[in-house]
């Protein structure tokens, strides 16, 4: 884990070197901090959760985007406080705890894996889609792009979209196959993240973007799932990643007509 960067104010970004993953820690004027997708590796947690606390900020929660296992990772300094996300997932942490440990990524770095955290809870609501808690005011955008449930934060104040996996600059739209309209669902989600006006994007996986580079990768993901159904790749600069293409191929196999 590198350093934490502050992005927006109070929004600080840390990125992992295993497929450019980030963290975010968003920190209320009391010094209480929200921990976003904590990742990857063991010693990368560890890091992220002793700096937060070497800066004089308390972690009130742990907030994962979705269900995969690189969104639900814990470490000592984070272990025991409160997991939120959008919702119950249907996949168990062994399961989570297996595809971590086939990873290939993960097993090139050498080092030891975060733990998969035991429990990921329904968040607490001030309003239907505002998280209730001792910090900024966040905005919670469920959707059932990329995984069900998938809720990206958003937060009005700085104008930072949290976008979890999705808006990435290095990864092309990932469909979540088992749903019954992948490619629906994928531009709902899209449509929804574009709702807020956000002026800084931090996607789960990716370089952290400005307003332009928001609208950039919108009209990116659109014009790839637009090429998809008709049963291309269209000139996505994306696929030159051996496993998005090989995804890709995939998502082709399964949606593409
Ligand atoms: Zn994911």
């Amino acid at each position: 884990m590198r350093d934490l960067v502050e992005v927006a104010p109070g929004v600080h970004v840390a990125t992992s070197r295993v497929y450019t993953t980030t963290s975010t820690v968003v920190v209320g004027a009391v010094g209480s901090c929200l921990v976003v997708d904590p990742g990857v590796t063991a010693r990368e947690v560890d890091g992220l959760a002793t700096t937060v606390r070497e800066r004089g900020w308390t972690p009130v929660a742990v907030w994962s985007t979705h269900a995969h296992w690189d969104h639900v990772l814990d470490g000592p300094g984070l272990t025991g406080l409160p997991r939120w996300s959008g919702g119950a997932a249907s996949t168990d942490p062994e399961t989570l705890a297996a595809e971590r440990d086939a990873d290939p990524e993960l097993a090139r770095t050498g080092d030891a894996p975060a733990p998969i955290a035991a429990l990921v809870a329904p968040y607490p609501r001030r309003a239907p889609d505002l998280l209730d808690w001792d910090g900024p005011a966040v905005r919670v955008l469920v959707h059932a792009a990329h995984a069900r449930p998938h809720a990206a934060l958003f937060l009005p104040d700085a104008g930072v979209l949290v976008a979890g996996d999705m808006l990435s600059d290095l990864e092309i739209p990932l469909l979540d196959l088992t749903a019954d309209d992948p490619v629906g669902d994928y531009l709902a989600g899209l449509d929804l993240l574009a709702s807020t006006g956000a002026t800084v994007v931090v996607p789960g996986h990716g370089r952290v973007g400005g307003a332009d580079e928001l609208r950039r990768r919108l009209a990116a993901d659109r014009a790839y799932l637009a090429a998809l159904v008709s049963g291309s790749a269209g000139p996505d600069e994306r696929l030159a990643l051996p496993w998005l293409a090989q995804a890709h191929a995939a998502q082709l196999a399964a949606v593409g007509s």
